[in-house]
């Protein structure tokens, strides 16, 4: 069932695709950018409307106090029969800019397609996989046209960016227009290499901190006499990245600390102690966990460490370590139990590519975690392009780590994986239609909430 390597230029997902690359829709944080990113929202609704989607223009600004621009999104909808379930995809048509221009081989908005690549800023993060989705709902309307179904996407153009002004204000727009919905695709990049082999079903959230260790300062040659930070902040990182966190589970990876940056003393000054020394740490942590319950974890690991540190010649330092939490900039995570949608969309991975997709919850933070907040009983899944751009179809070159990939230089998606990726989520929307809906009382146990249910 799946695509030919050499997808034709005129396929309907890589003719959309192309279009929306060659819309230079960077994220606009200046009100002189909106035009283009309403053009690309546009470019989408046109083709969406074709197949015969509603189409609701939905503007929103002053979502935050710093980042008040306005943003452009649309909200589209198809409805069958008695739409008794409903499924909602989420993408944004923004992208980062291109970066250094002279380093990319073509104009980063040519859109053009060599060696079964189509090339462009945004193609694989995420213009692709939009195209894709539209395309599949045209693929199946003679399907759909005999289910109960609601199909409904949401296109923000503030993604890349803040995020305030975007997804979140769409969602408690649906919300507040009583919306009921059964489970949302979020159409991100979800695997690296190979269309399909991963799925997200959550995603870690993100808490940011210091250590900052206060010392005396000193001569390096009586050491005895001054109390170096170094050694304290030396201590303290061995301790708290030591600890091992068993918070996740088979599709779900644990709580984790990791020290990112260190700053003290001064390499021209051999001999001197310094005063003071800082670490900065990142906790990427599990649905189980909470920026309180972590800084205190922080807290805790340094005044009452394990019995190996307490035997330490440093431990008697560790007491000059001020611990900072950034807990108001905290992203939090989100953890979908699989169920019907999940499985679906393995099933509909395994028809089109003959491949197992496993399920997981790494990468960075997406709008995923707002589904799951305004909308805790629904099912989540992640599923998009390649991150590295579908090298893994033509073996990985030279190049394989420096371009290519969503947010770098030459950009770039396998012609054949947008066209598989049409009929994966062809097929993912018309199985899950297919799935009896859950009975009210089952469907409470069954859709968890986010913040109640977690991984074990
Ligand atoms: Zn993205």
């Amino acid at each position: 069932m799946s695509a030919p390597r050499d997808v034709s230029p005129e396929d309907s997902t890589v003719k959309l695709a192309q279009a929306l690359v060659r819309v230079a829709s960077v994220t606009p944080l200046d009100a002189k950018d909106l035009p283009t990113a309403q053009d690309s929202l546009d470019l989408a609704a046109a083709a969406a409307v074709k197949t015969g989607a509603k189409v609701t223009q939905l503007d929103f600004s002053g979502g935050h106090a710093k980042w008040d621009y306005a943003v452009n999104n649309i909200f589209l909808e198809w409805s069958f029969g008695t739409a008794e379930k409903h499924i909602c995809y989420m993408g944004h048509l923004d992208v980062v800019p291109p970066g250094d221009q002279k380093k990319w081989t073509e104009d980063p908005y040519s859109g053009k397609i060599e060696d079964g690549y189509l090339y462009g800023r945004g193609v694989t993060d995420m213009k692709g996989s939009v195209a894709a989705f539209i395309s599949a709902v045209e693929e199946q309307l003679g399907d759909l046209k005999n289910q109960n179904v609601k199909i409904s996407m949401i296109l923000t153009t503030d993604e890349e960016w803040a995020a305030v002004n975007g997804s979140k204000k769409v969602l408690e727009w649906m919300q507040a227009r009583g919306e009921k919905v059964d489970a949302f695709i979020v159409g991100e990049p979800s695997s690296q290499d190979d269309l399909g082999s991963h799925i997200k079903i959550g995603r870690r959230g993100s808490l940011v901190g210091t250590l900052t260790a206060s010392g005396v300062q000193g001569h390096a040659a009586y050491q005895e006499l001054f109390e170096n930070p170094n050694r304290a902040l030396a201590l303290a990182s061995a301790i708290l990245n030591s600890h091992k966190f068993t918070d996740g589970n088979a599709n779900f990876p644990n709580t984790n600390f990791e020290t990112v940056a260190l700053k003290s003393g001064d390499f021209n000054a051999s001999a001197i102690i310094p005063g003071e020394a800082q670490m900065l740490w990142n906790i990427r942590f599990t649905p189980h966990q909470t920026p309180d319950s972590l800084e205190k974890f922080v807290k805790d690991a340094l005044a009452n460490p394990p019995e190996w540190a307490k035997q330490h010649p440093d431990f008697h330092l560790l007491k000059n370590i001020t611990v900072k939490a950034n807990k108001d900039t905290a992203s939090v995570p989100y953890y979908s139990e699989p169920g019907d949608l999940a499985s679906s969309a393995q099933n509909a991975v395994k028809t089109v590519l003959g491949r197992d997709a496993k399920l997981d919850g790494s990468g960075g933070t997406t709008d995923g975690r707002f589904a799951a907040q305004i909308y805790p009983n629904a099912e989540i899944i992640e599923l998009g392009l390649p991150e590295r751009g579908g090298i893994g179809d033509s073996g990985k070159g030279a190049d394989y780590l420096s371009k290519g990939g969503m947010h770098q230089v030459d950009e770039r998606a396998s012609v054949r994986d947008l066209a598989n990726l049409r009929k994966i989520f062809g097929e993912t929307v018309k199985n899950y239609g297919k799935e009896k809906p859950p009975a009210a009382a089952d469907k409470k146990n069954a859709k968890p909430n986010a913040s109640s249910h977690k991984p074990s």
